[in-house]
Order: structure tokens, then sequence, then C-alpha cells
């Protein structure tokens, strides 16, 4: 059977990938991207209906195409697919989509690697892995499947006519976990919203968008996580035309939050006493953001609107002062839980010594321990906003570059 080759096979055709066949085909690199379904797959059937963008149109995109429509508007996601669609096809990117790879290997006594794909093998000289940061959705083990209640992950989530009659525990309160339980809440359901540490940056700020401070500020740039926040969700919603997530306002509004879930026995779920300290912590955080807003104000003379009711915090809600830490699921009338507890990768079918104890690949800024193997897309790649639309297209140009560097050694008197 006679085999493919190709000069860099690109895995994946979510915006990573895309992107990647921007920078390559810019720079005369041969190559082919191959997705398993179609591009931009995972905005379109593994979200939920209603959601947005978590920023605007003028800021979650690509340098080279602009979204049609508003620019402070947030882009519904089918808009965000067809947004890399077109883009594809603006750029001519050779996309193969329905195919599937299976395995990666590296060639014996030779560069390269060989590549096992569902309409059979292809030999790559290089390989970029684009197949997302968001792969595996994490469900921690705490309730036993035989609890009797509907258990979905926030991947599952689609609207809230899914979820049985009752009301819904959401754990997690992140961008998802925050968004999916006002949606329910608006739907008239009872909502228990399980909060953990979080950040919460303002939607808006003396006129200003959250990402557009996040930029001038250098901190969509900052290369490794502000110490202690490795793992601190953010709590931001594009949703009916963007507002800051305010939790106090979400419990005046009816919902029940409570602190981390820890454990289910019997029927009852336990929460940590962590809620008021998470809350006063998220706080913390959005006060520190508009401090060093006002500041970068004052430093440069800017002629923006001050306000000063964004600094009110309201007062803490029941729920806050005298948190639940016990609940009978049932007693509480509890029918389903959206687990909104994050992402992890699965590389189950690279068959290549570059994953590290806890699965993540070994890579400095997206350059595998592997010669000529590459990943894209992955958070702080680079810098924070490396696993975002507009962080990605840049990681992608750099790697580009270092796959030219290598192909012009690899050319040098072609020693082969
Ligand atoms: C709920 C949610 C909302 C988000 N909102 C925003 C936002 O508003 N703005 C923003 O900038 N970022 C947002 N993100 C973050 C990020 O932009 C998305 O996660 C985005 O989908 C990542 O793109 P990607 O190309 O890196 O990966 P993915 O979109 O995951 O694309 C990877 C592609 O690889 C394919 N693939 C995987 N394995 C294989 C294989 N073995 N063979 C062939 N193909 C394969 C998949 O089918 C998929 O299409 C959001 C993330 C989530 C979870």
């Amino acid at each position: 059977m006679s085999v493919e080759r190709v000069d860099t096979l690109v895995i994946g055709a979510g915006q990573a990938g895309v992107a990647m066949s921007e920078h390559l085909g810019k720079a005369g690199v041969p190559h082919l991207v191959l997705e398993r379904h179609r591009i931009a797959e995972r905005w379109r059937s593994e979200r939920w209906d209603s959601l947005v963008a978590n920023g605007p149109a003028w800021h979650d995109r690509f340098p080279n195409l602009e979204f049609a429509g508003d620019p402070d508007a947030f882009p519904g996601k089918e808009s965000v697919a067809d947004y890399f669609v077109a883009y594809a096809e603006k750029i001519g990117a050779p996309i193969r989509c329905g195919v599937e790879v299976t395995s990666v290997e590296a060639q014996s006594g030779r560069r390269g690697f060989r590549v096992e794909t569902s309409r059979g093998p292809i030999e790559a000289a290089r390989v970029v892995v684009a197949t997302g940061p968001f792969q595996r959705p994490i469900i921690p083990a705490i309730v036993p499947e035989t609890a009797g209640l509907l258990q979905i992950h926030s991947n599952a989530y689609r609207n809230p006519t899914q979820l049985p009659e009752g009301a819904v525990l959401v754990v997690g309160a992140g961008s998802s976990g925050t968004q999916i339980a006002d949606e329910l809440l608006r739907a008239g359901r009872r909502v228990f919203l399980s909060v953990g540490p979080h950040g919460r940056p303002p939607r808006r700020y003396r006129g200003r968008d959250f990402v557009w401070w996040l930029g001038v500020l250098g901190k969509w740039d900052l290369e490794t996580p502000p110490a202690g926040a490795e793992h601190v969700t953010i709590a931001v919603s594009g949703a009916y035309g963007g507002n800051t997530v305010d939790f106090r306002r979400l419990a005046a509004r009816g919902m029940q939050l409570v602190g981390r879930a820890e454990s289910f026995k019997n029927g009852v779920m336990r929460f940590a006493p962590d809620l008021a300290r998470n809350v006063a912590q998220g706080d913390a955080d959005y006060l520190a953001l508009l401090d060093e807003a006002d500041a970068y104000i004052a430093r440069n003379g800017l002629d923006l609107p001050e306000e000063p009711e964004a600094r009110k915090i309201g007062p803490d809600p029941a729920c806050m002062a005298k948190p639940i830490l016990e609940l009978d699921l049932k007693q509480a009338g509890v029918t389903s839980i959206v687990w909104a507890t994050g992402f992890a990768v699965d590389y189950g079918w690279l068959k290549l010594p570059v994953l590290d104890a806890k699965g993540k690949p070994r890579q400095r800024r997206g350059v595998s321990a592997v010669p000529g193997l590459y990943f894209l897309g992955l958070p702080w790649l680079s810098r924070r906003g490396s696993s975002f639309i507009w962080g990605v297209w840049h990681d992608a140009k750099f790697i580009a570059d270092q796959i030219v560097i290598q192909r012009s050694y690899e050319s040098y008197r072609a020693a082969g």
C-alpha cells in the first residue's frame, strides 16, 4: 500500500490548526491539516446552545479577518465556528475533514513520523499537535453514578430543557459554570452554585472592556501564572450583552451559593466552609484590576469617564453569612448536577516519549522534547493568551518560524 508523504502534518482544525496553516502557508512550508470532524467542531457540538464568545468580536479574532457586525458584540458560538470556516477558506488552508489520527510514532532509523489515520498511513517530517486545550472533560469522583441523579459535564450541557424537572446543582464557578447557572436561574430553576477560588474581572470599566485592560496592562502576555494562581479560574461572561459576574447579585436573584463540593454520602453533599473566602478573594481580584486600571489612566493622562459605582460591593447574602455545609440533594429537590469542573488533555494516540508524569507534553513555547514534534493551543504555552483565539495565532507564528529554521538546516547540502 502506498504511503502518503507530507512535510508538516497538523492534527486538528480548530482555531489552532487554522492559525498554524496560515503561518505555514505564508512561510512556504508544504503541509496538511487533518480534522476528525469539521473545522472548529468543538464550537459547534461541544458547547451549550446560548454560548457567546467571552471576548468582544473586535478582540477574539485573528488579525487578518474581522467578524461581520458590531465589533463590540459577543459572537454566538456558531458565528465563531463559521468565522474559522471562512478564515480557512480565505487562506486556502489544506484541511482534510473526517480523518482521525489514531497514532503517531517515530520512524525507526530515520527522521520523521509515521502517522496512522482512519484513512490510512501518512509519513510526515514534522507533526504539529493542535488537538485542543480542553479535550477530556473532568468530573471529580464525588457522586456515584448510582446516586439517582442526572450528572453531566458542562461540555454536554445544551440548554435548561435538557435537564429533568427540579433543582440543579452546578459545580464550578468559572466562566462555564457561572453562565450555565445563570441561564438555569433565568429559566426558573432553583439553582445551587458551588463556588471555588476564582478571579472575576470587571466586564467593562471606565468605558473599556476587560480584554482591553488585560491587553494594555500586559496581563495577556504574562509568561507564567502569578504565584498561587495556577489553577484559579476566571468567571467572565459575554452573555446578555456582557455583564460583570457578581456572585452577590446572583444570590440576590435567588441563586443559592455554596462552597467547594467536597464529598457525598447517603444522599448528602458536603461543601467546604470556604464560600465567603472565595467570594472575598474574587472581590479583591476585581478591585485590584480597577486599581491598576485607574493607575494606568492617571499615568497615561487618558480621558476616560470615572466610574466610582463600580467599586461598590454589595452586602453579603444570607447564603454567605450562613453557608450551607451539608445538603440532602433529594430533600432539596436537586435532580441533576452539572459539573463545570474543567478538562484534561488526552494524548493516548501519541506513541512518543514526550509526556510528563501528569500526561502533559514536555515542551517550551510549543517546541517539544521530541525533535520535529510541536504543540499548539495549550494553556500557558507561551503566555496567558495561548489557549485563546487571538493568542494562538501568535504562538502559531513562532512555531512556523521554528519549523522554517529546522527545514533550512535539513536542506543544507541535503544531508538526507
Ligand atoms: C466553553 C468555552 C468557551 C470558550 N470561549 C472562548 C472565547 O470566547 N474566546 C476565546 O478566545 N477562547 C475561548 N475558549 C477557549 C478556546 O478558544 C477554545 O477552547 C478553542 O476551542 C480552542 O481551540 P483549539 O483549536 O486549540 O482546540 P479545539 O477547538 O479543541 O480544536 C481541536 C480540534 O482537533 C480535532 N482533533 C482532536 N483529536 C484529533 C485526532 N486524533 N485526529 C484528528 N483531529 C482531532 C478536534 O475534533 C477539534 O476540532 C473557550 C473554551 C470553552 C471550553
